[in-house]
């Protein structure tokens, strides 16, 4: 079922979704199973699967010289979602990225989704890979997540890549993608990546997925900017618990977001990362009580594999 269905279904009951990271090159879905079990009695109606480009890998060999590989790290995006879908009866969201990927072999992955039943997909530019020091298109890919969208809005139209038919069958992807109430790090100010957010909107996606933030006031911001420019589709938080101290410095290092003083004063005072794990979820129950006030239709979770901070505030929200 699609994401807006789920939305309209539930009259205004906020629900609540999780992302996951498909499992690392030669690792089994034990760890993905053991991610959700725990999150399932909150009924996710949908569960989130990233995606990543390759990325460059340097390694010495017995004789000392240097060998460079380019490989996935996490490939599998779509096999997690079918396999998801099939043991737990939810609905999954694959994450598709421009990097890494030419335009035929997205489209063979919409295929591959369409044929699997898979409704809903993310669509997103991807991050740059670790060694580039900014976002490098693949040959024969896409610059923008903007693009990625036209193609899967023209497959919704019946439009293929290399037509050779003269009627091609049309798919029917409820399509998302993503925003940042603090500004993506690359636009210049907010007013110019909102433009490019309303070009993603007019393109034909249905729903929005933020950023995680820890300031509400900014999304409150973001989402009454988004009604007053005619941005009518749901916008769903995204939201991760601060769990160490270290966190401080690399959600902000990773993600280019705030940390608001009084949370970064009351972790400076933790002795260390039991009691930083608490003030995370206690500030995120608070969070998601506003957000769910604010009227938010979904409270989407980062879990980065790890579901026991978010199982404990699903406990305190639903
Ligand atoms: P875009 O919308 O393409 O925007 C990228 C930048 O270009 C912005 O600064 C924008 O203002 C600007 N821009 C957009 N269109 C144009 C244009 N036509 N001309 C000039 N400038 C333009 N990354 C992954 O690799 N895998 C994931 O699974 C993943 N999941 C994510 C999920 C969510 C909810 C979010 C918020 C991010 C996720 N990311 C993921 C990170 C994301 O890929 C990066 O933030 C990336 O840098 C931007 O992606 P985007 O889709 O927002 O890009």
């Amino acid at each position: 079922m699609k994401i807006t269905d789920h939305i309209a279904n539930a009259n205004g009951k906020t629900l609540f979704s999780f992302e996951l990271l498909p499992p690392i090159k030669g690792q089994s879905m034990d760890g993905i199973y053991k991610a959700i079990d725990p999150l399932m009695e909150f009924k996710p109606p949908f569960i989130d699967v990233t995606s990543s480009r390759e990325d460059l890998f340097y390694k010495e060999t017995a004789d000392g010289s240097i060998q460079k590989a380019t490989y996935r790290k996490r490939p599998g995006t779509v096999a997690v979602c079918a396999a998801i879908q099939h043991k737990y009866k939810v609905d999954t969201v694959p994450h598709l990225i421009c990097g890494g990927f030419t335009k035929e072999e997205t489209e063979y992955a919409l295929i591959d989704l369409q044929f699997l039943g898979i409704d809903n997909v993310l669509v997103l530019r991807g991050d740059a890979r670790k060694t580039d020091s900014g976002f490098i298109p693949t040959p024969g890919g896409h610059c923008y997540a903007t693009e990625l969208l036209e193609q899967v809005t023209n497959m919704n139209n019946g439009v293929y890549l290399h037509e050779y038919q003269d009627t091609s069958y049309k798919t029917d992807f409820c399509i998302g993608v993503a925003a940042y109430p603090e500004k993506h790090f690359e636009a210049p100010n907010l007013k110019t990546d909102f433009k490019y957010l309303r070009q993603k909107v007019d393109g034909g996606a249905n729903f929005i997925v933020t950023q995680m933030f820890f300031d509400n006031s900014k999304f409150k911001a973001f989402v009454n900017q988004c009604r007053e420019n005619g941005i009518n589709v749901p916008i769903i938080p995204g939201l991760k618990p601060i769990t160490t101290a270290k966190q401080l410095i690399n959600l902000p290092k990773i993600f280019h977001i705030d940390i608001p003083e009084d949370l970064c004063d009351a972790i400076h005072d933790c002795k260390n990362d039991k009691e930083v794990k608490e003030v995370g979820i206690e500030w995120m129950i608070n969070q998601c009580k506003e957000l769910v006030d604010f009227g938010v239709p979904v409270l989407h979770f980062y879990t980065m594999g790890n579901p026991e901070p978010t199982k404990r505030i699903a406990q305190a929200i639903f």
